[in-house]
């Protein structure tokens, strides 16, 4: 009978690297499920989680479209911790369901050449999605490095990405969780020698 497919469940902080990881990991045949990119989906218009939305948030967080603008609905639960657990509590589990159905379908009929699952997840941890994955690889860096890189990446200002590292969990908090840590501060060799050294480990093991 042919392996369990490995899950891993890929997160870190802002700039930390995850992207990269992925796509380094991608490459090497692991088949990425970004939790971001589900959740994009379950807020399509029509769903229950946009009906929920809109009940919770009013009509003022739709496009014209109908589509839901998340920038709207990101103000109105920026600074209200209430209204951010309200719409977690609506988006949430569902992004756990999906992500979770997305594993099962791989697992029940895997693409030729894929050697592992990875779900890229920056709020992995904060939103209790641990228990969909094996092991839990959290990518740190320095945060005058992701200062650096974010600042050229896009264009946020040091102050602005600062402001986003002091509202997410706790770099040495991530960690705890972690069953390994991807240092990030070197330069994109060394990340990708590391990364082929722990995947080549976990998928020939
Ligand atoms: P995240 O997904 O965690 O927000 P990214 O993978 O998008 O982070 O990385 C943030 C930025 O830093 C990107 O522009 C990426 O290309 C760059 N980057 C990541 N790792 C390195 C590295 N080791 N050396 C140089 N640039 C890097």
């Amino acid at each position: 009978m042919a392996k369990r497919l490995p899950v891993i469940g890929l997160t870190g902080g802002i700039g930390s690297g995850k992207s990269t990881v992925s796509q380094l990991l991608a490459e090497r045949g692991a088949r990425i499920i970004n939790a971001d990119t589900v959740g994009h989906q379950i807020y399509q218009p029509g769903t229950e989680a946009w009906q929920e939305i809109v009940q919770a948030f009013g009509r003022e967080v739709l496009n014209p479209d109908g589509t839901i603008n998340r920038a709207r609905l990101g103000e109105k639960v920026f600074s209200d911790p209430q209204a951010l657990a309200r719409l977690n509590a609506i988006t949430h589990p569902r992004i756990y369901a999906a992500i979770e159905e997305q594993i099962r379908a791989i697992r029940a009929d895997p693409p030729p050449g894929i050697r592992g699952i990875v779900v890229e997840a920056a709020l992995l941890i904060e939103a209790g999605w641990t228990p969909l994955v094996d092991q839990i690889w959290v990518v740190v860096a320095s945060e005058e490095k992701v200062i650096e890189r974010v600042m050229q990446q896009r264009s946020l200002s040091r102050e602005e990405i600062q402001r986003r590292i002091a509202a997410q969990l706790d770099s040495a908090e991530r960690q705890r969780y972690a069953d390994l840590v991807l240092v990030n501060d070197g330069s994109l060799e060394e990340l990708k020698a590391t990364v082929e050294k722990h995947w080549t480990a976990l998928t020939q093991a």
